[in-house]
Parts: structure tokens; sequence; C-alpha cells
């Protein structure tokens, strides 16, 4: 029931990273400002107070464009003067020049150990760190991208390219809602942030709205009507409109994939409402776009469990047919469907299935293992329990649920509501979870852990 919309969320990812690459290979042409044929003089190289030949041979390195070449030698020359920043700072601008801003971000960490960076320096930190984030965000790592766009975001605040990096590397980690929300205020203040439409089009297509899809599919077509891919997703439009329709509400879109027995969207729909109006009650806020559930159709999931979440729940015919099992289900997965709605897609991987099972209605009363597991300790930082053998991973699951369980327990529903809060106002989640909560996870975990 849990495992699943994370295997779900790597493959949906996969998916369309084939489609969003575009996008950060479109966007890393512009942070390489320097070809290899650029002049020295546009690369700006800080004054040295401890200048000397191996400065001067660098310098000339620069002249001749060997940028890579240069770094090496500002290396060395920053070894034997450790006081003196322009050596690093020197280095940093050179591998920006060649193409290698993760070696540009290290120089600048060398450079800040010694003296506040320059504005230049920070102007060049800002682009290697963008650079770095598209490339992590499209290569499996969004998370990575996120704190990149975050750390953009906190030297340089309302910078719109690192809004369109938190936005990507969301759209990226399988929040897609979140995505929505921030890409669409970032093309309403900055509408030729181009980009972005081609991802707010993916985002809704994945959420299987087509009305949001014809909105960005027209909004690109009028900014850029040159883009590749406009008649690709023109065509996907067309085939989702020709789909049967279902049965929605404000908040739901109950869809039948495959033949279903008459009425059973209406039987879904009703449960679905329920288990919405209950979570919107628990969780205090609820999303502002309409959730899609999807009944039958591929099997996104392994066997086994029993429905799944990846920006759109999917309910296995057997599970949409059994009234007594549907509503717990529901409430499970569209836990997750909030969380990533009103989380701004930051609650992490053990509260987010914690407090599924706990609005499914599951308790936790002891765990024989967890005591002598102090590995669950650093369970806040997993992205994933899939690497877990299969012991593990279901520890981990009810031990989420445990630590969830006693944070409900200690806690009003008001808390938890302030965290979500916390999180859409910017804060980073360990601050946004000890501001509402009062407390950290690795002491909270090993308070329960010795308890159980
Ligand atoms: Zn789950």
């Amino acid at each position: 029931m849990h495992r699943s919309s994370w295997i779900a969320l790597g493959l949906v990812a996969l998916a369309i990273a084939g489609g969003f690459w575009l996008v950060s290979r479109h966007y890393r042409k512009q942070p390489v400002a320097f070809e290899a044929s650029t002049r020295s003089e546009v690369l700006a190289l800080p004054s040295n107070p401890t200048a000397g030949p191996i400065w001067d041979s660098a310098v000339t390195l620069v002249h001749l464009g060997d940028f890579q070449g240069a770094a090496k030698l500002f290396a060395k020359g920053g070894s034997q003067s450790a006081a003196d920043a322009a050596w690093p700072q020197a280095e940093a601008e050179c591998w920006a020049a060649s193409g290698l801003p993760d070696s540009a971000l290290s120089a600048l960490e060398r450079c800040l150990l010694i003296a506040p960076l320059s504005a230049q320096a920070l102007a060049t930190r800002r682009t290697c760190r963008l650079g770095v984030g598209f490339t992590m965000a499209s290569t499996g790592q969004p998370w990575k991208g996120r704190q990149l766009g975050q750390a953009v975001l906190q030297d340089f605040p309302g910078d719109s390219e690192a809004t369109l990096l938190l936005g990507y590397s969301q759209a990226m980690d399988g929040n897609s809602g979140s995505a929505e929300t921030l890409l669409g205020r970032l093309v309403q203040e900055h509408p030729g942030v181009l980009q972005a439409y081609p991802i707010l089009v993916q985002c809704a297509f994945w959420r299987g709205d087509a009305e949001a899809a014809k909105h960005w599919i027209n909004e690109l077509t009028a900014r850029d009507p040159s883009s590749m891919g406009i008649s690709a997703f023109r065509q996907k439009l067309q085939a989702m409109q020709s789909n049967h329709a279902g049965v929605a509400s404000h908040d739901l879109r109950i869809v039948c994939q495959l033949t279903c027995p008459f009425g059973l969207e209406s039987e879904v729909m009703e449960s679905a409402q329920t288990a919405w109006n209950f979570l919107a009650s628990q969780i205090g806020s609820q999303p502002t776009l309409p959730v899609n559930i999807l009944i039958g159709g591929h099997a996104v999931a392994p066997e086994w469990a029993a429905a799944s979440f990846d920006g759109q729940v999917h309910l296995p015919l057997e599970a949409a047919s059994d009234p007594s099992r549907r509503e717990t289900i529901l409430r499970h997965e569209l836990t997750h469907a909030f969380l990533a709605a009103v989380g701004a897609g930051h609650v992490p991987l053990w509260l987010n299935e914690g407090l599924a099972q706990y609005y499914q209605g599951a308790r936790c009363t002891k765990l024989p293992n967890a005591a002598s597991a102090d590995w669950l300790d650093s369970l806040e930082t997993r992205k994933t329990f899939l690497d877990l053998d299969e012991e593990r991973a279901e520890l981990a699951y009810n031990y989420s649920l445990a630590v969830s369980q006693e944070l409900m327990e200690l806690h009003t529903s008001t808390t938890l509501a302030k965290y979500l809060e916390n999180l859409q106002n910017g804060l980073n989640e360990p601050e946004a979870f000890q501001k509402a909560f009062g407390d950290d996870y690795p002491h909270l975990s090993a308070r329960i852990r010795a308890r159980l």
C-alpha cells in the first residue's frame, strides 16, 4: 500500500525526464557565459595582493583560453597563500568558464573560509548552483536540485531562474501540484520565463487535468510558437479529451480506465469525498487543485500493493469494488495527495508514510525489533525505503507510523497545520519541524525507540 507510491514516483520521473531534459539543456546554455573563444576581459579576475609568477602564468593561460590549466595553477598558488581569497576565487571563475560548475563551487567554498564572497563571486556561485541544480534535478536527484534552488534564493530572493529550478525539481520529484503552484506564480510575475510553460503542461497531464493542460499549451503557443513539443502536447491533449470523462466534483475526479461495473465511479466518489472531508478537517488545509483517482488501468504498482499515488491515485479494480477496504485505502493515498500539495512537497518520507497510515486508521503499540535498530534514527533523511531488505522496509514503515502517532498524540492537528504552513512559507524542513513540534526527529526517535 505504501512502498508502491515511491516506485511509481521513480517510474514517472523517468518517463518525463526525457521531456524535461530539454528544459535543462536549454537552460545550461545560459550560465556558461564564457565560450572557449571568449576573451579574458569577460572573465574578470579579482585583484590579488599575493600575486607572483604563478599568478602571472595563470593569467597568461586565461588569455590563451586555457581555463582548466589556469584553474589548476590558481589552485596551486592558493595552496601556497592560504590567507588570500583571490586565489580560490580566480580558480572558481576559471572552472565556471570551463563548464565545470561543481569544481567552481568547491573552490568558492574554500574562498568562503577565508573571507565573505565578493559580489562577483556571489554571482558566479549563483550561476554554478543553478547549472548543477538543473543537472541534478534531471538526473534523478531532484531533492538536490531543490536544495540548490533554495540556496540561490537565500542570496537572491525572488530570483526567477532559481524559482524555475525549484518548480522543475518539484515536478521531477512527483509533486506536480506544488510545481504548478510555484511555476504558475512565476509566470504570472515573469511571463517571459518560457521554460516554465512546458513543465506546467507536463504537470497538468500528469494530474490528468485536460483543462489546465489546454490552458498552458495555449500560453506556450502564444509566447513561444516555435517551441518544440507543442504538436506532441496537442496530440496528447486530444487523446486525453477523447477518453471517458468519469465523475467529477470540485475536489476530485474519478475515472474508470477499463470497463467498470455500472455506478462504480459514483460509489468511489462517495468514499473518496468522505475520506477527503475527513482529511481536510484533520490536516486543516486541502489541495487547491482537484485530485484524480484512476480505477484499474495499467499497473504502476506491484501486485501486492493496494494502490499508489504518483500525482494521481491509482486504485485497482478489486480494491475499488470492495466497500470495506475502499475508504481506508483512499484515506491513505489521499493523505499523500494532501501532503504533497499543502506541504509544498517537503514533507519527508517517514512522516508522509507515517501520517498516511495514521489517517487510514492504523496504530502501532509495540515493535519488538525497534529498540536495537539504531539505524531507525537516521530514517529522517531517507528518500526511499526500497533499498532496504524486506524485513527492514517493513520495520521502517511501521516505525514511521509509531513516530507519527507519537507526534499526533502529543500535539493537536493545529500543530501539524503550523508545520505545513512553515513549509509553505519556505522554511527548511528541520526548522519547520522544530518550530512547530518543538523537537527534532533524532531526539524524538531515540526516545520512542527506547520505549517500544
Ligand atoms: Zn503510502
